[in-house]
């Protein structure tokens, strides 16, 4: 009998009555992952689950997630057991401490299975560029689909059942976009709410930890375990904990949601319309004003641009210890110029190597001005404009993706075409503004998966629970996986 395809609600109720106990749920994940077909795995920790879920004998009645497996995203760091970012150069790298939400997570005697794969140093969208080769999407036999990045293996590893949830990292969108491709519940916080000490910095200015679930309610409960002010992340904030959980069932109605019609523009895929529409349907049917309003197209069309100068740049100035001396293996030379260049050339991808080119060229004197200062000036115009459209509503809404499949071969060719710039690119305003931001299941398209997203106001990330809870009631995609789909 499986266990991991029931949420962490579900679980704590059989843990409860006995019918099953940590040790077993932890066998099953491992025995799952070691069998894992879609390369979803960095490290496997078998001995260390095993001893810590045998440990774990009377259930917390009050702690939901007493004895759940989960998987970690593997650029967060976690004591004595390896993490390498999907990067060559980090390939033998065992942090010394744990991250905050390790640390929290173990706390709450959660048992980690392993470490997840990811596009190299949490850059990409693919699930393709990690030293281990393609991680694959659960719900495509053929494995020519994408299940997109950079959280590929903590995404694949949710929709393929092995855990009820995992951790991961979003910048840009890498959570909740392969949330959709993978039919799950994808969220990133306010800015600021979930610890990132232990994260590795990417674009600090832009990154949050968060997580995946296969329901809403999973989310809220993870959020309760995860917020809260953390004294060695200097962008943690104070006094902005809530009982995520308080208000989730209370409905949608007289909330005031906002889609974006430019965005909606950029969709041609009448499978994804013709869904998210019915959605809109539901959220009105449940007494929520949704409208549908325009946003100007050269904000929208600027954030693709802005994001890879402002991620770049704070990508090349943040990995810049990578030099094969402080981390990684050293390369050849005698002098620091020579070891750190032949360290780097040998373990970077060319991904890497081309955005810290992009990094580089922005951040010279010569060059400031006119690219990173101008994204930083083209930021704040989003950021405002945002801004202004939440003064009016309390909810953003869209679809995740364009569509469903999105071949790793051979994908949008046109990255100057709305569909590439806006609708495959403008959950990134969530990281732009610091916003919580939350994709869940609205659809499928013959056997593929996929999301719509809800942002609000920062701080409001109980809201964005609470509507998402609203909708997923009124879809039927709830618990959504592999073991589920195909049977
Ligand atoms: N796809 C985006 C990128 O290529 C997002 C990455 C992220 O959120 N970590 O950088």
């Amino acid at each position: 009998m499986s266990y991991l395809d029931k949420t962490i609600v579900e679980l704590h109720e059989l843990l409860l009555k006995k019918e099953v106990t940590p040790l077993l749920l932890a066998k099953e994940a491992i025995e799952k992952a070691k069998k894992d077909p879609n390369n979803a795995f960095e490290t496997i920790v078998e001995k260390e689950a095993l001893e810590f879920a045998s440990s774990l004998k009377e259930c917390e009645e009050d702690n939901l997630l007493w004895g759940i497996p989960f998987v970690c995203k593997d650029n967060i760091s976690t004591k004595d057991i390896l993490t390498t970012a999907s990067s060559e150069i980090l390939k033998d790298y065992v942090p010394v401490f744990d991250a905050e939400v390790i640390r929290k997570l173990k706390d709450k005697k959660c048992v980690l299975i392993g470490k997840t794969t990811l596009d190299e140093l949490a850059m990409g969208g693919t699930g393709t560029t990690g030293h281990k080769g393609v991680t694959y999407n659960p719900y495509d036999p053929s494995k020519t689909c994408m299940i997109g990045g950079s959280s590929c293996g903590s995404c694949a590893s949710v929709a393929a059942s092995i855990v009820p949830f995992s951790l991961g990292s979003d910048t840009g969108d890498s959570i909740r976009k392969p949330a959709s491709y993978g039919g799950l519940v994808g969220y990133k916080p306010t800015w600021g709410k979930i610890s990132r000490y232990g994260l590795f910095p990417f674009a600090p200015s832009l990154d949050h930890v968060g997580f995946f679930t296969r329901s809403i309610e999973d989310g809220a409960i993870l959020l309760n375990a995860l917020q809260g002010y953390d004294p060695k992340d200097g962008s943690s904030l104070k006094d902005h904990d809530e009982d995520n959980l308080k208000n989730l069932k209370n409905g949608v109605n007289g909330i005031k949601i906002c889609v974006f019609k430019e965005i909606i523009d950029s969709i041609n895929d009448k499978v994804i319309l013709d869904a998210f529409n019915k959605s809109i349907d539901n959220l009105r049917s449940k007494g929520a004003n949704v409208n549908i309003i325009s946003f100007p197209k050269e904000l929208l069309n600027a954030i693709y641009p802005t994001y890879m100068v402002i991620s770049c740049a704070e990508a090349t100035s943040n990995n810049a210890n990578l030099d094969g001396i402080k981390f990684g293996p050293r390369g050849e030379g005698n002098t620091y110029q020579e070891v750190m260049m032949n360290s780097r050339t040998k373990g970077f991808s060319e991904l890497i190597k081309r955005r810290f080119v992009i990094g580089s060229y922005s951040l010279f004197k010569e060059n400031q001005e006119e690219l990173f200062l101008r994204a930083q000036k083209a930021r704040h115009l989003i950021v405002n404009k945002v801004n202004e459209v939440f003064e009016k509503y309390d909810i953003i809404y869209s679809p995740c993706v364009s569509k469903a499949r999105n071949p790793i071969k051979g994908g949008i060719d046109d990255k100057l075409s709305s569909t590439y710039l806006i609708a495959e690119n403008h959950l990134a305003i969530g990281n732009f503004g610091g916003y919580p931001s939350l994709s869940l299941p609205i659809g499928m398209d013959d056997g593929f998966p996929f999301d719509a997203n809800l942002t609000g106001r920062v701080f409001e990330d109980s809201l964005v629970f609470q509507v998402g809870y609203a909708l997923e009631e009124t879809l039927g995609y709830k618990n959504l996986s592999i073991e589920k789909v195909v049977k």
